[in-house]
């Protein structure tokens, strides 16, 4: 078994590292407090070859893996989640046409996303289908060699700034059995009958995108469908177990900054004359800490690592996702209350990390699904 990171992979760390801190530190506070999306930064992003790095060479990316995917991740979230999503959140729900688009797809789709020509979103969940996947409504009727969609999707990542978005919709309703009905169709986002709503107030990863998109009468050519017909859950289950690797590495960096920015307070710190971090209650919390953070990181890396080696394990993606989430939550509350009053106001970065860190037990599946994954593979 071999822990280490290759001297290639080390480097991407690195640049993504530096590449955050130069570029996200600045604006992070403003963003998060004025809701802005900064596409400046995506567009930078793109000369550096992080977006849609997990595109293969022959579509235009520099061709990574998922672990490199989860790598970069990892270092952007260390300094701010919102903005890592603005980078890596970019080309989301595009990877569903790189496992099933056709040839003319992924040559015409791909490349875009890797050259700062477009975004992407992924359109699955609606106002009542959340968790309840095949509870979606959102219908795509063929009529002649033509789509008609009709139906609305909530929380879209991206929604009001994305070029195109691939979109769950029920396309074989009389099929009986209800996991067959879906398909996974391609919708440009400037086709007529789509209206696009900004969801403002957000807890947190407020420099993210999120709207909700409605669907009236929306027309898209057949060859807009990614995969088969019928086939859209299925796609979409190996899809989240994939992209659960990447939110594993989004609590697994977003608590590491969490924790470094408290390291370096209780150092400062000075209660009773004596720092903070000389008392050994404190210590003991960082630990703790420290640990947690390296068993999900860990996780994660071995879950990412099987997926790049074609042995996906659908239970392990879910247990890295639900418990880097969870841990992420809990590093940010003790860091919080280590920065004690000062960690409760938005000078300090540790507030913005608390309410950064939720999102991660709720988006993607919240986490009861992921348990759902979990406990069906122990019986
Ligand atoms: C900021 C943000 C960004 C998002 N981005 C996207 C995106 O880009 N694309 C997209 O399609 N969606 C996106 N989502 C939606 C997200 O994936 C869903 O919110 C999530 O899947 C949960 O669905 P729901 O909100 O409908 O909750 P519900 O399904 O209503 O569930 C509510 C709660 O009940 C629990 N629960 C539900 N059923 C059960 C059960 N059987 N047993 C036990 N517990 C259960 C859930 O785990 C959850 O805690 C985003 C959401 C947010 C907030």
């Amino acid at each position: 078994m071999d822990f280490e990171l290759t001297e290639e992979q080390k480097l991407l760390q690195e640049t993504a590292y530096k590449f955050a801190v130069n570029e996200f530190e600045p604006v992070a506070k403003e963003c998060d407090r004025e809701e802005r999306y900064p596409k400046e930064l995506w567009e930078k992003a793109c000369e550096t070859g992080m977006v849609g790095c997990y595109v293969p060479e022959e579509y235009g990316g520099p061709g990574f893996g998922f672990l490199e995917v989860a790598l970069i991740t990892e270092q952007l979230s260390r300094v701010d989640l919102g903005l890592a999503l603005v980078v890596m959140a970019a080309t989301f729900g595009a990877e569903n046409i790189l496992f099933y688009g056709t040839e003319e797809q992924k040559k015409k789709y791909l490349p875009l996303l890797v050259n700062g020509q477009a975004i992407s979103a992924g359109a699955y969940t609606e106002p009542d289908a959340g968790t309840d996947v095949v509870g979606t409504r959102t219908t795509a009727v063929k009529d002649g060699n033509e789509y008609v969609i009709n139906g609305s999707k909530m929380f879209i990542t991206n929604g009001t700034v994305c070029d195109f978005m691939v979109v769950l919709c029920v396309t074989n309703p009389k099929e009986e059995k209800r996991h067959r009905r879906h398909s996974l169709i391609l919708v440009e986002a400037d086709r007529n009958g789509i209206t696009k709503h900004k969801i403002k107030g957000k807890m947190g990863i407020r420099a993210s995108d999120t709207a909700e998109i409605i669907f009236e009468d929306v027309r898209v050519p057949c060859e807009n469908l990614i995969g088969a017909e019928g086939k859209g859950f299925y796609q979409l289950m190996h899809f989240f177990d994939v992209t659960r690797t990447m939110v594993a590495a989004q609590g697994v960096g977003l608590a590491q900054g969490a924790l470094d920015k408290t390291v370096r307070y209780v150092q400062e710190r000075k209660t009773f004359g004596q720092p903070l971090a000389s008392y050994q209650g404190i210590q003991f919390q960082l630990a703790e800490m420290a640990t947690k953070i390296e068993v999900a990181r860990n996780i994660t890396y071995k879950a990412a690592w099987k997926v790049d080696q074609g042995q996906m394990d659908p239970s392990l993606n879910a247990m890295c996702k639900y418990y880097s989430g969870e841990m992420a939550v809990w590093v940010c509350d003790k860091a919080l209350q280590l920065h004690g009053g000062y960690g409760y106001i938005d000078e300090y970065d540790v507030q913005r990390f608390y309410r950064d860190a939720k999102i991660l037990e709720i988006y993607e599946g919240a986490k009861e699904a992921e348990k759902m994954t979990i406990a069906r593979r122990l019986f």
